[in-house]
């Protein structure tokens, strides 16, 4: 029947996180006892006061569509959130609030993109990036970096990916999948790269920026020069661990936020209105009450890392922000473990989720093919029995 469909969708690859997930929810109703790293998932439960704010949405009647690009008070409420932690100036007609960071991504996309444009991925890069990229006919160029650089590109790399065709560079920091962070000085030196070539735009997301375990997020938008050509991403799911609500924004040029709005006009019609209400008080809330999630992946951050540094062929780096360790499994290729030979790091994926029962996600889909991705947003005793399984199954 893939015959039937449009080229635009066999093309597209699925989701690697999402299915992954998928994967080990199926094997997990089958019985088996999965641990799953592969979700970048917050596991802890949305602050009651937010929940409360999302109960009296409900009980005022906030049921009408919304406008389109958001309600008034919530963008203000993200225009304040921008000041306060970002040191960026954004008018209301600069924001869009969408359903959820992808779709703040997709809409991106679609508005500025045209056949054959290219867009810089600094890999590895998010999952969807690509293809997202892909689906608004723009190319991907993959500019890979490695676990020795803490996989953040260098000015050098970024100026020798430019070409006449360039649209877009598009990165995450703190990064999904590797957890590195770009500080003030790195961004500054892909700023001075940028400011040769004013044509090209930047889609800065910055969903993790609040699990940073250095401090100091720096916004590439508030560095000289490149306010006018960067769409800033952010959202909800990660900070407040309010996936499942589907709220994400961007601030950025009025006339991109207006595109934004017009194409989202056409598929959405606007983001849920109970999460949009129950977002400004997440916004507004001192980012104090949440810094027990943010204590606590940083206390699982360095557990992580102790445990799996104890396991042979394991390189590792030091991720500073996100709940992401991305280790270098490339020791293990052309080895033979339990009558499996790992040629790749699916295979590898696929052996930890049949002989440890762990699920993780294969670097390939993020544009790295000798890496893992591995999620510690699990308890401290899933990320134990999780690290002694995988020690087992590769002894
Ligand atoms: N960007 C990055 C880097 C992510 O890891 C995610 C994870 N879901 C998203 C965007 C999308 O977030 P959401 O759509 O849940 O807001
Ligand atoms: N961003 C998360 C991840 O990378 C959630 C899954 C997704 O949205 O693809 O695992």
């Amino acid at each position: 029947m893939n015959d039937h469909l449009s080229e635009r969708i066999n093309n597209m690859a699925t989701s690697a996180t999402l299915a992954m997930a998928a994967k080990a929810r199926e094997l997990r109703n089958e019985g088996k006892d999965i641990i799953g790293l592969s979700l970048g998932e917050p596991d802890f439960n949305i602050p009651d006061f937010i929940k409360e704010s999302a109960k009296k949405a409900i009980d005022d009647n906030y049921s009408s569509y919304s406008p389109v690009d958001g309600y008034a008070d919530l963008k203000q409420a993200i225009s304040n959130k921008f000041k306060r932690d970002n040191n960026l100036s954004y008018a209301l007609n600069q924001i869009v609030v969408s359903t959820g960071a992808k779709q703040s991504l997709a809409n991106v996309a679609m508005v500025m993109l045209n056949k054959g444009d290219e867009v810089i991925l600094p890999a590895p890069y998010w999952v969807s990036y690509s293809d997202i990229v892909k689906l608004a006919d723009g190319v991907p160029v993959e500019v890979p970096t490695n676990i020795d650089t803490d996989f953040k590109m260098t000015p050098a790399q970024l100026e020798a990916a430019i070409t006449p065709k360039t649209k877009m560079l598009w990165f995450s920091s703190p990064c999904n999948p590797s957890g590195s962070v770009y500080n003030q000085k790195e961004l500054e030196g892909l700023a001075k790269v940028l400011r040769k070539h004013p044509n090209i735009f930047v889609v800065s997301d910055e969903i993790y920026e609040h699990i940073n375990f250095r401090g100091g997020h720096v916004s590439i938008a508030a560095i000289e020069g490149m306010y006018d050509r960067t769409i800033t991403v952010n959202g909800v799911s990660k900070a407040f661990a309010m996936t499942g609500w589907r709220i994400g924004y961007i601030g950025g040029p009025s006339w991109i936020a207006s595109a934004c709005t017009k194409f989202q006009g056409q598929i959405t019609s606007g983001a849920n209105a109970i999460a949009q209400r129950a977002t400004i008080t997440a916004l507004e809330a001192p980012v104090s009450r949440i810094q027990f999630m943010i204590d606590e992946f940083h206390k699982r951050r360095d557990l992580i890392l102790g445990l799996l540094g104890e396991i042979p062929g394991f390189n590792l780096n030091i991720p500073e922000g996100a709940f992401y360790v991305f280790p270098d499994i490339s020791s293990f290729f052309g080895k033979t473990l339990k009558g499996t030979t790992i040629h790749t790091a699916s295979d590898f994926s696929l052996y930890l989720l049949a002989h440890a029962q762990v699920a993780t996600v294969s670097g390939e889909s993020f544009g790295n093919d000798r890496c893992i991705r591995i999620s510690y947003a699990a308890s401290e005793k899933e990320l134990r029995e999780a690290a002694a399984r995988i020690k087992a199954a590769l002894q």
